[in-house]
């Protein structure tokens, strides 16, 4: 055997992750570019020294009061109203989706997505030996509902995982279009990913409405993007309470530190002033979209904290070229296009002097 005795199928894998360059600009990641506000700052400062107090212990396995805030918070978006019991949370959404995998996944059952998607899917499907089968977005990144629904009666997943707003499009789902899914999973889990759901447009419902009309649904958020905290690591679901129970099988115990979810709880408190940051970013997004368009870019309608743009004959010569001037984009998706996280104005305006000035190199 060669060593390390790796499993066979993950010898000379890359271990996933963007570049984590040292740039001014950097708007490749889709964090939000607003850090927490002093009065958030000093919140979570005296959380974590309460936390601190009883860390010789381990935290509530169950996290009670972090289920009910995050209930309380995703209320917001839904008139049924979101229950603890229908609350679910670990490291990242990530972690959650990870857990949803390990427990509605596995060998012999399949997992479904449709391309272009979030590229961490299909590593959840390998690390928990599920099948894993990608099918094909539209030409403007819609799901093909007929083609989507026929997949899905071809391969019978026991998950399905649809980020919307996607990634890296920017594409939100319409809720008809979960709601036929669901009814074409038959029993398997529909996992509708909203790590960008904060940043949908004025009218865009959040899949969290059709939670009381079937119960394969799941709805993931995080709160890395809106909530500004990429650095805390923390993800959640809203689902029936019987898929909320079943990922307790698979969690390792204690597996939010007492530290995160006083931290989380504390982010939690100041929901309306990192929510007032979104509005911005939201404003910043729409005005970016329609400034690469005045460029003669094609640009994906975006309910997201992020804009796909093209498209370029050689798009790595235009991300060095933008990387040449400070600024780190993504160099993602669909052949020729780039993705671009909104930043604050003058970030913005730095991306916008960057890319003028190499297209007028390239022209
Ligand atoms: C950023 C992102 C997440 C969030 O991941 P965390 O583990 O919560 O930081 C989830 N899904 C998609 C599609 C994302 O782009």
């Amino acid at each position: 055997m060669t060593w390390p005795p790796l499993r066979e199928e993950l010898r000379g894998i890359e271990p996933y992750g963007a570049p984590q360059l040292d740039v001014p600009v950097q708007l490749n990641v889709n964090e939000n570019p607003y850090g927490p506000s002093p009065a958030c700052i000093a919140d979570i400062a005296t959380s974590a020294a309460e936390a601190a107090v009883t860390l010789n212990r381990y935290p509530d396995r169950e996290f009670v009061a972090l289920r009910a805030a995050l209930a309380d918070y995703l209320s917001r978006d839904t008139p049924a109203g979101i229950v603890p019991e229908q609350v679910w949370a670990a490291n990242g959404s990530n972690e959650v989706m990870l857990q949803l995998l390990q427990a509605f996944g596995g060998p012999g059952r399949t997992a479904v997505s449709f391309a272009p998607t979030y590229s961490m899917y299909p590593e959840y499907a390998r690390d928990t030996n599920t099948r894993w089968v990608a099918g094909r977005r539209a030409d403007d990144f819609s799901l093909d509902l007929d083609a989507a629904r026929d997949l899905v009666k071809t391969e019978l997943p026991s998950v399905i995982l649809l980020p919307s707003p996607n990634n890296p499009t920017g594409t939100a789902l319409p809720p008809e279009a979960v709601g036929e899914l669901c009814e074409a999973a038959g029993d398997g889990l529909v996992v509708v990913d909203e790590a960008y759901g904060e940043f949908r447009r004025e009218g865009v419902p959040s899949a969290l409405e059709l939670l009381p009309s079937y119960r394969n649904l799941v709805v993931t958020r995080t709160m890395s993007k809106a909530f500004a905290g990429a650095g805390l690591r923390l993800g959640y679901l809203a689902a029936a309470p019987e898929i909320c129970d079943a990922i307790r099988v698979v969690r390792l115990p204690y597996h939010l530190s007492a530290v995160t979810q006083a931290v989380a709880l504390a982010a939690l408190r100041h929901a309306p002033e990192l929510l007032g940051k979104v509005d911005e970013l939201r404003v910043e997004r729409d005005a970016l979209v329609i400034w690469l368009r005045d460029e003669g870019c094609d640009v994906a309608d975006s309910d997201a904290n992020f804009v796909l743009f093209g498209r370029f004959a050689d798009r790595h010569a235009v991300w060095q070229g933008l990387l040449d001037r400070g600024v780190l984009i993504r160099e993602t998706g669909p052949d020729g296009w780039l993705r671009v996280s909104v930043g604050t104005p003058d970030e913005m305006a730095a991306f916008r002097a960057a890319l003028t000035d190499v297209d007028g190199e390239r022209a």
